[in-house]
């Protein structure tokens, strides 16, 4: 019987483009979409990085699939730094996910990549949301350069998105005087989301594969071409998690396994784990800016960097900037009375929230609103009057829920007859 491989045959260099040839066994072709071309695009000439440093963001994209499939990953040469500690990369994933099986092997050349010299110190995954300004901030000193990929939140063929995005990052990278380094991958592509794909793999389990197994590493190495062409000591990732948490969530980005990732003479560090979100809050209210004080973006809804102000990501955000004594509209928000009222139906009528979003950010705020003994709380009182332990339960929720689900439901049948005249 065959076993499961996949083979990276060749790094192709283009100018600035690299295109991973690759195939794999016909046991893992289901988990592949094998007609997506595998490409990155940086902004800098690539012929002179090593193929073991190439090679390492098209290792870590595939790794998990290795190891929950017991596959062999073959590739010509990886770097000696990055191969030394992939079986701690690998213990971080065990950990998490105790109840599944972690196996698989990688088949290579070791090779020793020692970066002549330091040209940027550092650099810094960059999403422009709480999370990223936090780990920027606390490390602005250290000048890390900006990284943002295309292909990872917003799609490689959203050329308006993307636009909006990278003249943002371009504006944050100018005002703090840094280096801002746009990544274009089609990783996010690669691999099969459908129901034959990666998800067989997580068949009877509650984990997703791109949030839970894919996306910390598959990011993370992004960094390595760039690492070693411009000499960075560091590359951080945000947290977006807090030690606090530890135990209650599953993620693939985590200190756990962030923090082993080494490719070259770089270093991976999942910063900000020690802080919890309405610590960063408090860092991001108090910051002694020199410019003008960050757009962040944190909205689950409109793209583009804009922040819907109305979405409970939006909301949440709003009251810990004002819990903090912050001005949501010197933020990135718009923020008045009548947005008040809205928040306050919204929380009282429509939103649904699991229990742990309450515990970890709701009870944060209101405490920070007293001990801040902000000014306007009466406008927040409605907060303290919630009964939180029934949030999703007060009666007035159920029937605009109900309502709702009736409404599609009525929606979908006229469609069906219509359609079907
Ligand atoms: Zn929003």
């Amino acid at each position: 019987m065959e076993s499961n491989y996949i083979r990276l045959n060749l790094c192709e260099k283009v100018n600035n483009k690299v295109i991973y040839h690759y195939e794999v066994s016909d046991s893992l072709k289901h988990f592949f979409n094998l007609n997506e071309e595998a490409f990155i695009e940086y902004t800098f000439e690539l012929t002179n990085i090593p193929d073991s440093i190439i090679a390492i963001p098209f290792v870590c994209n595939v790794l998990p699939i290795i190891w929950l499939t017991n596959s062999t990953l073959e590739v010509h040469t990886l770097d000696k730094n990055f191969l030394s500690h992939v079986d701690e990369i690998k213990q971080g994933y065990m950990q998490m996910y105790p109840s599944l099986c972690f196996q698989g092997n990688i088949k290579t050349m070791p090779e020793s990549n020692y970066v002549p010299e330091s040209k940027i110190n550092a650099g810094c995954f960059f999403s422009g949301g709480v999370d990223a300004y936090t780990t920027l901030y606390r490390h602005v000193d250290e000048a890390p350069a900006l990284l943002t990929i295309w292909g990872a939140d917003i799609d490689i063929s959203d050329t308006n998105g993307w636009q909006i995005i990278d003249s943002f990052n371009k504006k944050v990278a100018e005002q703090l005087s840094l280096t801002y380094f746009p990544i274009k991958s089609s990783f996010r592509r690669l691999l099969n989301f459908g129901e034959q794909g990666v998800s067989l793999l997580l068949e009877n389990t509650p984990y997703e594969y791109w949030h839970d197994f894919q996306h910390g590493i598959a990011i993370i190495s992004h960094g390595a071409p760039i690492a070693y062409a411009y000499g960075m000591e560091k590359v951080y990732i945000a947290s977006s998690f807090s030690e606090q948490q530890k135990g209650t969530y599953v993620c693939a980005s985590d200190p756990t396994i962030d923090n082993y990732v080494y490719f070259g003479n770089t270093q991976t560090i999942h910063d900000g784990y020690e802080l919890t979100r309405q610590d960063k809050i408090a860092y991001l209210v108090n910051y002694p800016y020199s410019t003008e004080k960050p757009n962040v973006h944190v909205c689950w809804i409109s793209s583009g960097g804009k922040n819907c102000c109305q979405c409970e990501k939006c909301y949440r955000t709003i009251l810990e900037i004002v819990s903090e004594g912050g001005n949501p509209n010197e933020f990135g928000f718009i923020w008045n009375d009548a947005s008040i009222k809205k928040c306050k139906r919204k929380h009282m009528i429509e939103m649904l929230l699991p229990q742990y979003r309450i515990t970890s950010y709701y009870y944060p705020i209101m405490n920070r609103m007293k001990e801040n003994n902000i000014k306007d709380i009466d406008k927040y009182e409605w907060l303290f009057r919630i009964n939180w332990d029934k949030f999703n339960d007060y009666p007035c929720k159920k029937m605009y829920h109900c309502i709702i689900s009736l409404l599609k439901s009525i929606k979908r049948g006229l469609k069906k007859f219509i359609y079907s005249k």
